[in-house]
């Protein structure tokens, strides 16, 4: 494709100024010449990738710098080019973004076998998502790589087949979610359906020799209904924008029939009819029609318009007893419902833009699981604040997880972590044994100090030592409350379990007076000595008071001389047992 063609194919998507379609040709041009000679793994030139995951970027509405940056976005990481070449040429934000996009793809997600709890597992994948938001600081960033992963998948097949596997695992784990999150479900369907065979190559084929024909005799069917829907809906004045199919995924079908002992009769949505409407009254009038053309089945109607999913999905569903008494499902919606369920995060901005009012956000964050105040909430309630798109691409900057960070195990397992927080904190979240005999830590590869500060994306090593016991100064840095949790009862563990021969009983002749053992036992306990028991022996006006307690001889010897110092103590000795 050449550039004009390229420009061309852009505004079809997007209309440009000039200036913005002259930023996109010159990245165009630097990136061609860059990759130019390279191959992808299929035999086609590197460059098609770059172009692929720029339209894409086109598709969603986003702006020319993030265009410009989707086709810069593997200079850095795969071509003679530094960053510096970058922005000296195109500029911070451009740099910024494709810079972003190279962090995000040195994170890598393995699946950790070994790890028996599933929900150790979950939290890891949960992780390395925010990490990667935490990491984009911006979330263009993110919208890069999700184009730049779609077109990998989509030409997943020229790869080897073990890097086949880990691609569509972390794909269906890691970025299927993430675009689920921001509200691009049509994307995160379309991950999951590329994923698919290449994680379930026996059950796809399983459903491609059983589903296909179905699928095919089905839509024969709902073009029937399809004509009767369209003569229903000019009696009753209403225009519908688009009426089609919908079949279903086979990555969400196949989960479904595992739940119906894949039994496809059970799925009514298999093949469903969309019907998009111009206003949200057409949605419930158009609703209304159906139901009295033919009888809903109880339980099927969901109305996600007055209850938006948590990742804002709206939209009507119905399941009726239609042509011969068939189950089929109905979809209906306006298309600023659809674009956003296609779009997501942009169709926000997009629609905001048009019709400059903000109602329906707020309704939807109002209604949208309060309970439910994960990071995509915080995101969305976060986003609302904006109506002007420019100040929408601003703050498209992801500060909301400003106070947490995401710091990563020699392994590449993300660890979680209040901001400030230091090596200690992390060896403590790996394993109190890891915390306990921690000496010094590694940043990176670099030797630093236990007190200093991870950044995200730090890869932290934790050095450690057998038999080595905390230290009390790490109290006074830690940020977690585990950390300092497991320190003081390593602490205080120390003293309870003395070694051999760290034993001593003190045998102390006094003048009595009020207090005096209260004064003992306190200047003992003071020096984090164990008092295991004491006995006083009345002896005249001299009692004479026995303390066994865990210190070795060199304590014994401090707590001779403290212990003199006290008024009245008239002689003292020890012996170790
Ligand atoms: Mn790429």
């Amino acid at each position: 494709m050449d550039v004009k063609k390229f420009i061309a194919e852009i505004k079809e998507s997007k209309p440009l100024s000039s200036q913005e379609s002259n930023l996109i040709e010159q990245a165009y041009e630097f990136a061609k010449s860059a990759h130019s000679g390279q191959k992808r793994k299929s035999g086609e030139p590197y460059f098609n990738h770059c172009t692929s995951a720029a339209l894409k970027i086109a598709q969603w509405q986003l702006d020319s710098q993030t265009i410009a940056a989707a086709l810069l976005h593997d200079v850095a990481e795969d071509t003679e080019f530094k960053l510096e070449n970058i922005k000296k040429i195109f500029g911070e934000e451009i740099a910024f973004l494709v810079d972003g996009v190279t962090k995000i793809s040195r994170i890598k997600y393995r699946e950790e076998k070994e790890k028996s709890s599933k929900t150790t597992e979950e939290n890891q994948a949960e992780n390395v998502r925010k990490m990667i938001l935490a990491l984009s600081h911006d979330l263009r960033v993110i919208l890069i790589k999700l184009a730049d992963r779609l077109h990998n998948m989509k030409t997943l097949s020229a790869i080897p087949y073990q890097k086949q596997k880990r691609i569509a695992l972390e794909t269906s784990e890691i970025y299927a979610p993430l675009a689920y999150r921001l509200g691009m479900q049509n994307l995160s369907g379309e991950l999951e359906d590329l994923a698919f065979p290449y994680l379930y190559p026996k059950e796809y084929k399983w459903l491609i020799d059983n589903v296909k024909e179905r699928y095919e005799e089905r839509e024969k069917y709902l073009e029937k209904v399809k004509t009767i829907i369209e003569k229903n809906f000019k009696e009753n004045n209403i225009k519908p924008i688009k009426i089609d199919f919908r079949a279903k995924r086979y990555s969400s079908l196949y989960k479904k029939l595992f739940r119906y002992d894949m039994n496809l009769e059970h799925v009514y949505d298999l093949v469903a009819l969309r019907i998009i409407v111009q206003t949200i009254e057409e949605c419930y009038a158009a609703l209304g029609m159906i139901h009295q053309l033919w009888p809903p089945l109880p339980g099927r109607i969901k109305d996600y318009i007055s209850m938006p999913k948590p990742n804002g999905y709206r939209s009507l569903h119905t399941t009726v007893f239609c042509l011969n008494n068939r189950p089929t499902e109905f979809q209906i919606r306006t298309l600023e419902m659809h674009d956003e369920s296609e779009n997501g995060i942009a169709a926000h901005w997009l629609y905001e833009q048009r019709k400059g009012k903000k109602d329906y956000l707020e309704r939807k964050s109002s209604s949208a699981g309060k309970k439910e105040l994960t990071w995509v909430n915080q995101l969305r309630t976060w986003q609302k604040e904006f109506s002007d798109p420019e100040e929408f691409l601003q703050s498209l900057k992801i500060d909301f997880l400003k106070d947490r960070i995401f710091a990563i195990t020699p392994k590449g397992e993300a660890i979680d972590l209040p901001s400030g927080a230091t090596p200690v904190d992390f060896a403590y979240s790996i394993h109190t044994d890891i915390g306990d005999q921690c000496i010094g830590a590694k940043i990176n590869n670099r030797i630093v100090p236990l007190d200093c500060q991870l950044q995200s994306g730090d890869m932290v090593e934790i050095l450690i030592q057998k038999s080595k016991k905390p230290s009390e100064s790490w109290l006074e840095f830690v940020k977690t409350s585990i950390a300092k949790k497991k320190i003081k009862s390593a602490l205080r563990n120390n003293f309870a379990r003395p070694k051999k021969s760290s034993r001593a009983e003190f045998k102390i002749t006094a003048s009595d007076r009020i207090g005096l053992v209260k004064d003992i036992s306190s200047i003992i306990s003071k020096n984090h000595i164990n008092i295991e028991t004491m006995n006083v022996f009345p002896n005249s006006n001299h009692p004479i008071i026995k303390i066994r307690c865990n210190a070795d001889k060199e304590k014994a010897e401090k707590m001779i001389f403290k212990l003199k110092k006290i008024k009245e103590v008239k002689e003292i000795s020890y012996k170790l047992i």
